[in-house]
């Protein structure tokens, strides 16, 4: 229904013309959506439609404006009053542009027969559509009946005079459909048998699905079937950067809609879907795959160079595992995190552990690093394709360092944390738990034994270094200060065994030449001349700081071979306690022994220096370091004979290192060495007494010499028997006295000293044994607490030194002067007591009876007594 401001048309026959055409198409005549598409539009061609009515006086041209005063075209016819109406109005052609199947959109009114005057009998309220093909302008002519008809139009609305009257239009809006069409083109054709029609607009379109993108697919205008039901099946292409395994489809319904889409299009790697399109990844952004759905930041540790980046490159010294997706972090080759302990023997310790998590790439081999606790300049490393392996030849009781690192073709990945374990007590049974019965547990002992003696003699190999034939899959190497080491013990071998002694110094230490080497400053005289500091600078070396030992001139040949002795024996030496030789200059003059530099010079002088400044942890640790190397030494064969404080060099990280090698030294060099009865020159206080008197220098002998340095370590330098003579020294030694506790000494330390002075040395504690003990002591600080008590400490050995009445004596006359009863010396050696040890059983009857009658002097000789009971309870002061 429709508003007509016009007004209304004159009196007079009904004519269908007189509508308000202009009101009528206010927003009323609609247009065409997407899906259709145009072939004729009345309303919208400005010019002559060029459409023709005969007879000539029924349908007629009316020319009308719109809103706008543009002109529109409606036709109109009325005849209803006059018997046998036909009238014709036919289209110009119209091109199917390739629709099969058009429609037929018509707009019209049409009177209704009632409201006419007289007219019923021939009034129509029909008129009839049809339409004829063609394939150009030529066929207009036709005759009528070869025009095939499309429908008879009725109005769903007829109009009467009174709906003029109110302004109100009743507009009919038909559609017909045609089709299937063969030819390009044709006619339509509007007959009218007697009705009052105008035929406001003819629209002639038809349906098309249009271009749309679904899925990233492009899918073209598609012009619908001929067949209203037909569904037709279309091909999509994919959008720009993208791809599919299968071409999408979508189906075009007859009515212009796409149905049911089959299939997708992917954004190519490097794009990722924005808006039914395929846009570049950003810069630090990738897609890795048409599947993947966006793009994605680059993972740790990786870049992009460009736009559309399928995947991120791994930062310098990053890699990703050639399996790993792209959107796995780059990373250093991974850590190992877990490492269990397997099967712990005295010597041996089996390790396992996990493959990483995430390794960068085949894991080619693992190296496990390994190295006694608190000795880790000396380690040994085993290569090993299984995540397993066995560490042996270790020493019993003691802690070991683990760490593992794999390799993959990325190279090394960073070593693991450090695992500490430790090796079974030498008499202890292997942690195995397994129960093997004990006969089984000797048949393979001893078929390994006799494998062994067979491997060997079939071998022939009688010494020398072999790799490590443990596991085929292993490869064991030891290194100290990040040099090979050979593995196994080897032997020293004493220069002088050598007819030419140049021929030793070659053998055992490296040429220098003269001009890598720098000489800073004097720091001290050797027997040979002045030993200095200064630097060496190999080629391809880092420079190193080194004490540089040179021989004085206008010396003897002899000179110079002792000299070089001492380089020929230090060089068969490589452990971390034993003072390192980096080479000797022969070839030049002087004639010079370089070794690695010792910031701190000589122990006892830097002890005196740092008089109570270093803990008890720090002390112990300068010892059991002393003992590390005197170990290793004894293990190789050699005697030291010289072992001091003043021959031992400390570091600027307090590492204690044995030094002083020399050949002739113990005859020459050490200014505490005396001429013994038999001719010898020996250092008295630091000389086992089997050794001085009938030299018997074994590493027993080392052991006791051992056993005084602790103690001029824990009395900070202190002269051992301090101002006594070394006559004083041999005798009291050889009567059983040994030194007293330093002060503040842990009982443990003074008790390890009191072993290492035993009279039989095969008593005394071998090296291994006592850096057991030192690093049982450092793993148990708490052990060290306790001190030799104070008041049992005997401070000095010698009588003036004494405290009265709680020193350790020389004689009784001595002892009872000490306690101020010397007047009894007399009766005591009359009466056979005439030495400590016999003094020690007296009893108060046994006074009684020597005629000590005042109870006072009974009672301070008894409480002496009774106090030096005490301190041999506690085993300090053996007498
Ligand atoms: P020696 O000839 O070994 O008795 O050396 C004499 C002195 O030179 C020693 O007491 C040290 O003070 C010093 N000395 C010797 N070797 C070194 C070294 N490697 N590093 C630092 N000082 C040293």
């Amino acid at each position: 229904m429709l508003r007509v401001p016009r007004p209304p048309p004159p009196p007079g026959p009904p004519r269908a013309g007189l509508l308000p055409l202009a009101l009528l198409l206010l927003g009323g005549l609609g247009s065409a959506d997407g899906s259709e598409v145009n072939l004729l539009d009345s309303r919208s061609v400005m010019g002559d439609l060029g459409w023709i009515a005969y007879p000539k006086n029924g349908w007629e041209e009316i020319g009308e404006v719109d809103e706008n005063y543009a002109p529109i075209h409606t036709y109109q016819v009325c005849r209803v009053m006059e018997q046998s109406q036909n009238n014709w109005l036919l289209t110009s052609w119209i091109s199917n542009r390739g629709a099969s199947r058009i429609f037929v959109e018509l707009k019209f009114t049409l009177r209704d027969c009632n409201s006419l005057p007289g007219g019923l009998g021939t009034c129509k309220e029909t008129f009839n559509m049809y339409y004829f093909e063609s394939d150009d302008e030529d066929g207009r002519n036709v005759r009528e009946n070869q025009y095939i008809k499309i429908d008879t139009i009725a109005a769903d609305e007829s109009f009467t005079e009174l709906d003029l009257g109110d302004r109100v239009m009743k507009l009919n809006t038909e559609v017909r459909d045609v089709g299937p069409l063969t030819k390009k083109g044709f006619y339509l054709a509007f007959q009218d048998v007697g009705a009052c029609i105008a035929l406001v607009s003819v629209r002639v379109y038809y349906k098309k699905c249009p271009v749309v993108v679904r899925n990233l697919a492009i899918f073209p205008d598609t012009i619908t079937g001929a067949d209203s039901s037909q569904l037709l099946e279309v091909l999509g292409s994919c959008v720009n950067h993208s791809v599919t395994d299968e071409p999408p489809r979508m189906h075009c319904s007859a009515e212009g809609e796409w149905l049911v889409p089959i299939g997708k299009c992917m954004c190519k790697a490097g794009y990722e879907e924005k808006n039914n399109t395929c846009q570049a990844c950003r810069l630090g952004f990738f897609k890795d795959s048409p599947q993947s759905q966006m793009c994605t930041k680059c993972p740790p540790h990786s870049y992009t160079r460009e736009e559309a980046s399928h995947f991120c490159i791994c930062e310098e010294h990053y890699f990703r595992k050639e399996t790993d997706p792209p959107t796995m972090a780059c990373t250093t080759p991974s850590i190992i995190t877990t490492v269990k302990k397997g099967k712990v023997a005295k010597n041996s310790i089996s390790l396992s552990w996990q493959e990483p998590d995430r390794p960068n790439g085949i894991i080619l081999e693992y190296e496990i690093k390994y190295f006694e606790k608190d000795q880790e300049t000396s380690y040994t490393i085993i290569k090993s394709k299984e995540t397993k392996i066995t560490a042996d030849g270790l020493k019993p009781a003691s802690a070991y360092v683990f760490q593992i690192r794999a390799r993959t073709a990325a190279g090394y990945g960073g070593f693991s944390r450090r695992f500490e374990f430790e090796t079974s007590p030498l008499l202890a049974a292997s942690s195995d738990q397994s129960q093997i019965p004990i006969i089984a547990v000797s048949v393979t002992v001893g078929v390994i034994l006799l494998a062994i003696v067979i491997g060997f003699l079939l071998s022939g190999r009688r010494c020398g270094y072999s790799k490590a034939k443990q596991d085929p899959e292993e490869e064991k190497m030891h290194f100290h200060n990040g040099h090979i080491k050979l593995p196994g013990v080897r032997t020293y071998i004493d220069p002088h065994t050598y007819e030419d002694p140049n021929q030793a110094v070659h053998e055992f230490a490296k040429e220098i030449e003269a001009s890598y080497i720098s000489i800073e400053r004097v720091i001290g005289a050797g027997e040979f001349g002045e030993v200095c500091s200064g630097r060496l600078k190999l080629p391809g070396k880092r420079e190193l700081p080194v004490a540089i030992k040179t021989l004085k001139v206008g010396y003897t040949e002899k000179q110079r071979r002792d000299f070089l002795g001492e380089a020929s024996i230090m060089g068969q030496f490589d452990h971390p306690n034993i003072i390192h030789l980096e080479g000797v200059v022969t070839k030049s003059k002087p004639v010079m022994i370089v070794t690695e530099y010792m910031e701190n010079g000589s122990l006892d002088t830097f002890l005196k220096k740092n008089d109570g400044q270093f803990t008890v942890i720090q002390l112990v640790g300068m010892l059991r370091g002393m003992a590390s190397g005197m170990k290793y030494l004894s293990d190789m064969g050699y005697v030291h004979r010289d072992l001091a404080a003043r021959n031992v060099l400390i570091n600027s990280n307090l590492v204690c290192k044995v030094s002083d090698f020399g050949l002739s030294r113990i005859l020459e060099d050490d200014p505490e060495a005396a001429y013994t009865t038999k001719g010898g020159k020996i250092p008295i206080r630091w000389t086992a007494p089997e050794a001085i008197a009938f030299r018997k220098f074994t590493s027993a002998s080392d052991v006791w010499s051992y056993g005084i340095v602790m103690w001029e370590v824990v009395s900070y330098g202190e002269r051992p028997y301090w101002e006594m003579t070394n006559q004083d020294v041999i005798k009291a030694v050889e009567e059983g006295y040994r030194l007293p506790s330093p002060m503040d000494c842990p009982a443990a330390l003074y008790q390890l000293m009191l072993n290492c002075w035993q009279k039989d040395r095969n008593s005394r504690p071998k090296f291994d044994e006592i850096v057991c003990m030192l690093d049982k002591l450092i793993r148990n600080p708490s052990s060290l607490k306790t001190l030799v008590n104070a008041s049992s400490r005997v401070s000095n050995l010698l009588g003036e030194h004494s405290p009265l009445g709680n020193g350790v004596y020389r004689s009784v006359g001595e002892w009872l002067e000490a306690i101020k009863m010397g007047r009894y010396a007399e009766i005591f050696m009359e009466n056979g007591y005439s030495s400590m040890d016999a003094v020690a059983q007296v009893t108060l009857e046994d006074l009684r009876r020597l005629g000590v009658t005042l109870v006072g002097h009974q009672k301070k000789i008894l409480n002496s007594l009774q106090e030096m009971k005490v301190q041999l309870v506690n085993g300090m002061v053996p007498l």
